[in-house]
């Protein structure tokens, strides 16, 4: 392997301990950082992301709600709840788990997060300001990408960067990222024609498709960052990403493994934008 690893569970672990001392100051003058997760219907998987924010929560010394609601919950009732919590006090962050079933439209149920409140960026408002380059809450998986990229010192100025998905949790505000770092940013959908033509022009890559295989070796530049956002699974049923890992990493400069990459990196930067929305109180 010549590729060097860029482990998201370290990174988180340290990035954790630093929201551990912020929580334990911002207690001394009286505040919890609290976080609502709200989950509606039994997604298996859904559930399992939940249980880990609530347990990320606990581990950082954070207060956290899980509001289990049936399937059978009506976007009225919903749209209630939300408001309710946007009311709360103990409570500075609100996280409606997707999906929602079928009959609740979610982006009505997104936008009726308080913006002061809307920890995982998807609202409109947060997706303005990151577009215009304001203060906001940023959505935590891009973001997650990008404290990996600080955490190797990688200068993103001047570098080409190719994300390939578009969608409005990960790739748009990827790209958007990047561009304020001064980086050339490509933008690849399903309907590129020729992905491997720009893939190896690019210095960073991006892989936020949820296809396995989508970034194989012939597709990368020699000594090029690899970030792998997709969580699939292989024939054998474990997690893999979207990035041929085991082709890949004999060739990039630096390589994010799945699972261990960015998704440890996302829970931990929405706790990091709980805190901070709580830290907003006091500054
Ligand atoms: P999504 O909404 O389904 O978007 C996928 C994107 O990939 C779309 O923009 C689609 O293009 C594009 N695409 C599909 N086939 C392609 C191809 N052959 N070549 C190039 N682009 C192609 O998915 P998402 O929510 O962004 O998530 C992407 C992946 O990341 C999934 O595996 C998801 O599970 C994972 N994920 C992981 C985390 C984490 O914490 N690790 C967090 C969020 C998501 P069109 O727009 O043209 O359809």
């Amino acid at each position: 392997m010549t590729a060097q690893l860029i482990d998201g569970n370290a990174l988180s672990r340290q990035l954790r301990a630093d929201v551990s001392a912020r929580v334990t100051a911002l207690k001394a003058k009286g505040i919890t950082p609290g976080l609502a997760v709200v989950l509606v219907g039994d997604n298996p998987a859904s559930q399992v992301y939940v249980r880990n924010k609530v347990k990320a929560c606990e581990d950082t010394g954070m207060h956290s709600v899980l509001e289990r609601w049936p399937a059978t919950l009506s976007e009225a009732e919903l749209l209630a709840r939300v408001d309710a919590l946007n009311h709360d006090k103990t409570i500075h962050g609100i996280l409606v788990q997707l999906p929602l079933p079928a009959h609740i439209d979610a982006q009505k149920v997104i936008e009726a997060i308080s913006p002061a409140k809307d920890v995982d960026g998807f609202h409109i408002a947060s997706a303005g300001a990151l577009m215009t380059g304001m203060p906001g809450f940023w959505p935590c998986t891009p973001y997650g990408c990008m404290k990996m990229l600080e955490s190797i010192g990688y200068e993103l100025k001047g570098k080409h960067a190719v994300v390939i998905g578009r969608s409005n949790i990960v790739g748009k505000p990827m790209a958007l990222m990047l561009l304020q770092q001064n980086a050339t940013v490509t933008i690849c959908h399903s309907a590129t024609k020729d992905l491997k033509a720009l893939t190896l022009q690019a210095d960073v890559i991006v892989a936020a498709v949820g296809k396995r295989n989508v970034l194989t070796v012939d597709m990368v530049k020699p000594g090029a960052v690899v970030l792998d956002v997709g969580m699939n699974r292989n024939d054998e049923g474990k997690l893999c990403g979207d990035v041929d890992f085991d082709g890949v990493k004999e060739i990039a400069g630096w390589i994010t493994p799945v699972p261990g990459g960015v998704g440890p990196m996302t829970i931990t930067m929405l706790m990091v934008n709980t805190l901070e929305s709580a830290e907003r109180l006091v500054s």
